[in-house]
This record gives structure tokens, C-alpha cells and sequence, in this order.
């Protein structure tokens, strides 16, 4: 079984695209008064994580890569992550647009530009935007302008006594690119729509972690996907901010 699921698009249904409030206004456009706040959320990761911190890791893979940290040495999930993990929620629950969809995959392989009508596609004038773009922002490449988001996510920082790390060094299974090649898992069952929105499934927390116990290297025409030694935190509980959280005109 894939290890992953899609949620389905109601493609009669486009993203419903409105004007922003700007960051100077405290009402928006109908003159409603927007809100202002700060949230304090607790994480607790299900199954272990390992975010890599990109100092670690060397040319050389015999020497493992470490797990992220702050300059206060506790681990962190960066609020770049979790903000990018909340946007795909709001994106799927709300109908937003589709941020991620490339329309090109397999190193320009596989063509799925005409498999996501032109309205569901990444919003490109900041004086039009759907409701993830006019909550998270809005940066795209060639578009009308851009738009600040009205959440700011800090990072989520592990409690000490909370962290439980592997005595040595693991190696990671090799990570594959989506394959979307596979027309019956990534369109919908008249092949001429994308399947939905991509999510991954937890893995089950009384199973062994998959791991490898050498560096596999992939082939030459591959991208890079090595299998890496690398120490790992467990069991996570963490704390985040949300501060300046600004929950305008949010109805799913
Ligand atoms: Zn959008």
C-alpha cells in the first residue's frame, strides 16, 4: 500500500479569490474589525523525527548529520516547516489554491500541466488571493505583485527532559521524489484531473523504524538520494508561538 493518500478536489468549486486587508488597516473591506493575538501551541510528535541541520551535514557520509538546534542548543522544528505544514491544512479544509502543484515532474518527464484547471492553480495578483494566500501570504515568481501573510510561526523548541535521542547513529532509507508517472495513483479515476492533495500517512509507532544499514547510493541519472548516518530525536513535546495571528474572514 502507498504510503500516501490524496484529498479529493471538487473542481466545480474554484478557490474563492478576494481583495486583502492590508497590514495598515484594522478592518477589512466590509468594515469588519479584524483580530489580533498571540497562540501558544503544544506539539507532540507521534512517531520520530529527524530534521536535518544543514551544518552537519558533510561530503563525506560517514560522518552523521545532526538534528536541528537553536543557538540555545534545544531542538527545534522550524516555524517555516510547521507554517508550511498549516498552509497545506487550511489549504485542503478551505478549498484555497494549489501552491505546490508544479505541473512538471521526473525531471520534466511527466507533463501535468493541463491536469489542474487554470482557476485551482497558485494565485498570481496579490489584489486577488484565496483564503491560504491571504492568511500565509503569497510569493510566486511572475505574479502581480506579492503579499505579506498575516501569521507569523515561530519555532517549536523541545522541552530538554522531553528529547530522547538514539545511542548511535542510524541510517535513514533512501528518499524517493514523487513518482507521478503513475497515472493511477496520481490522477483521478478519468485520468484527466490530478488525484487531490497529497498526505502521508503515520507510521505505526509499535513498528521498528526502517532504516538501512549501509549508504546506498542511487544511480547517476537519479537526483540525490543517499541513505545517510544520522542521530535522531524521539518522542518530541513541543511549544510554539503564534504571534500576530490575524484569523480574517476564516470560514471553511
Ligand atoms: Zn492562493
Amino acid at each position: 500500500m502507498n504510503p500516501y493518500d490524496f484529498v479529493r478536489i471538487d473542481w466545480s468549486r474554484p478557490p474563492e479569490r478576494r481583495r486583502p486587508a492590508w497590514h495598515h488597516r484594522f478592518t477589512d473591506a466590509q468594515g469588519q474589525q479584524l483580530y489580533s493575538g498571540r497562540l501558544e501551541v503544544g506539539v507532540y510528535a507521534e512517531t520520530p523525527l529527524f530534521i536535518i541541520d544543514p551544518h552537519s551535514s558533510s561530503l563525506d557520509l560517514r560522518k552523521p548529520a545532526l538534528s536541528l538546534q537553536n543557538r540555545q542548543g534545544e531542538y527545534i522544528l522550524p516555524g517555516s516547516s510547521l507554517k508550511g505544514m498549516l498552509r497545506c491544512v487550511v489549504e485542503s479544509l478551505a478549498n484555497g489554491c494549489l501552491t505546490l502543484y508544479a505541473g512538471r515532474y521526473e525531471r520534466d518527464k511527466v507533463h501535468y500541466e493541463g491536469k489542474v484547471q487554470e482557476e485551482f492553480r497558485h494565485c498570481h495578483s496579490n489584489a486577488e488571493l484565496c483564503i491560504a494566500c491571504r492568511l500565509f501570504g503569497m510569493l510566486k515568481e511572475g505574479a502581480r505583485g506579492v503579499f505579506l501573510g498575516k501569521v507569523n510561526i515561530g519555532d517549536a523548541c523541545a522541552y530538554s527532559d522531553k528529547v530522547y535521542l538514539y545511542d548511535k547513529p542510524i541510517y535513514t532509507l533512501p528518499l524517493m521524489e514523487p513518482k507521478p508517472h503513475h497515472a493511477s495513483f496520481y490522477l483521478d479515476e478519468s485520468g484527466r484531473y490530478i488525484a487531490g492533495r497529497k498526505y502521508y500517512f503515520h507510521h505505526s509507532r509499535d513498528k521498528e523504524l526502517l532504516s538501512e544499514n549501509k549508504i546506498i547510493l542511487m544511480g547517476a541519472d537519479q537526483p540525490i538520494a543517499i541513505s545517510a548516518p544520522l542521530t535522531m530525536a524521539r518522542s518530541f513535546i513541543l511549544l510554539s508561538t503564534l504571534p500576530g495571528w490575524r484569523p480574517t474572514n476564516f470560514r471553511p
